[in-house]
């Protein structure tokens, strides 16, 4: 089949690559003038990993990423230690594959570079798609300079602000959560001993949370830091935030999350906004994907993994299906309830990590604390059904 897709982010960029192991002929329409993404980092968990070495791309990923040693989660002001428990190892030997992070940039690179060795593809930037019509037999994409390519399916990869979603099913109406993420990268070198450790760490406070875990090899820190604010409107990666606000919202917390914020160059900021499941990813021969499809709230690391998990299953469906609208029904039938079943889970995770009252971080933090101590594997157990899920078995 011939697959367009809409939009060269990972989701689309994984769905190219995923086409192609499975036979289809691929072209991606991406609005930008370049591939590429914001200056952050970002977490690849083994469930998505587990695509990439059947795409037989595991080694290009060793070259870009760090394995983090431990996952752990500490209170935010005080630093003090809730659990600390085993990663790099612990990912391959229990759930098959690496947990990795990796600077979003390399992350496109990566996929980009390995579509570029292979035929029967292209990559076509700055192409903004407008929308779409389609007939029993093909589908036409509408582009925005009024120039028209048709295929056999179009995939709606265009993320969250998706245009294709808003022809299938209308206007969105996200609703503001109340959080805003801002976001920062700084050299290792210029943090001295206040450098996050190489680690995925999650600090928790009242009424805010922050992520760090290092990227590039090690050589930078990368920090994910929300904070409940209201009012907010823009739903953006790109703008930019002032210093002296950021270290407002984290006045008094440990001098890791403080040092960053003061040493970085530039902090954005990304207000986050809560979606419920559509109803439906599918119309005859189109299909969302990624964040078009199941845009979902940071709180579990997972937007993009789910996106990458949605490729493969595409793909597959597409090419054992008798038909392209049979395979994306399949498509949306395998996929639909569990990426359902993570955006509401990350939805909810917000609660867990602000707790906001001393009652509410004792409950809560108290027996993730006991669980650090007595019983770790508790901790892994909780992941498996995520982490251990491998979307590329027969
Ligand atoms: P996008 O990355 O948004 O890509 C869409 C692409 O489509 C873009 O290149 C855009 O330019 C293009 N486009 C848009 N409109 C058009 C058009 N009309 N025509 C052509 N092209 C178009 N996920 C994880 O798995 N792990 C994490 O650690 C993680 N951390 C996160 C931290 C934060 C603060 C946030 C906000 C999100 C995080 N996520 C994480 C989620 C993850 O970033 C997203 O789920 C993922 O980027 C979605 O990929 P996508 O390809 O679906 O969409």
């Amino acid at each position: 089949m011939k697959i367009i897709i809409a939009g060269g982010g990972i989701g689309g960029l994984t769905t190219a690559l995923c086409c192609l192991h499975h036979g289809h002929d691929v072209v991606v329409l991406e609005r930008a003038a370049e591939l590429g993404d914001v200056g952050a980092g970002i977490q690849i968990p083994p469930n998505a990993m587990r695509v990439f070495e059947a795409l037989g791309l595991g080694g290009a990923f060793d070259r870009f990423a760090v394995r983090p040693e431990a996952i752990e989660a500490r209170m935010g002001r005080s630093g003090q230690m809730l659990f600390n428990i085993p990663l790099a190892e612990t990912a391959l030997e229990r759930w098959g594959s690496p947990y990795l992070h990796i600077h979003r940039a390399d992350y496109i690179t990566l996929l980009a570079s390995a579509l570029r060795e292979k035929e029967k593809t292209s990559v076509r930037l700055g192409q903004e798609v407008a929308g779409y019509r389609q007939t029993l037999n093909s589908v036409t994409v509408e582009l925005a300079d009024g120039s028209e390519l048709s295929g056999d399916v179009l995939v709606g990869a265009d993320g969250v602000h998706s245009v294709v979603r808003d022809q299938m099913l209308g206007a969105d109406r996200p609703v503001f959560t109340g959080n805003v993420a801002w976001r920062a990268i700084v050299p290792i070198k210029l943090l001295g001993t206040d450098a996050p450790r190489p680690t995925a760490c999650a600090w928790m406070g009242r009424g805010a949370h922050c992520a760090t875990y290092r990227v590039r090899r090690g050589e930078f820190a990368n920090l994910v830091a929300v904070v409940e604010r209201d009012g907010w409107t823009l739903e953006s990666w790109s703008e930019e935030g002032s210093r002296e606000q950021a270290l407002a919202d984290f006045a008094g917390w440990h001098p890791t999350i403080t040092r960053i914020l003061e040493k970085t160059d530039r902090l954005f900021r990304w207000a986050l906004f809560d979606r419920a499941p559509l109803t439906t990813w599918v119309d005859g021969r189109v299909a969302l994907l990624g964040d078009a499809a199941h845009p979902m709230l940071p709180f579990m690391a997972q937007g993009a993994a789910m996106a990458v998990e949605d490729a493969w299953v595409l793909a597959r469906e597409l090419a054992s299906s008798a038909s392209a609208n049979d395979g994306l029904r399949a498509y949306q039938s395998v996929r639909y309830e569990r990426a359902s079943a993570v955006q509401a889970r990350s939805s909810g995770n917000s609660k867990v990590f602000h707790r906001r009252t001393w009652l509410g971080q004792l409950a809560t933090y108290g027996p993730m604390w006991l669980a650090g101590k007595v019983a770790p594997a508790l901790i892994h157990k909780m992941s498996d059904q995520l982490y251990g899920y491998d979307v590329t078995a027969p």
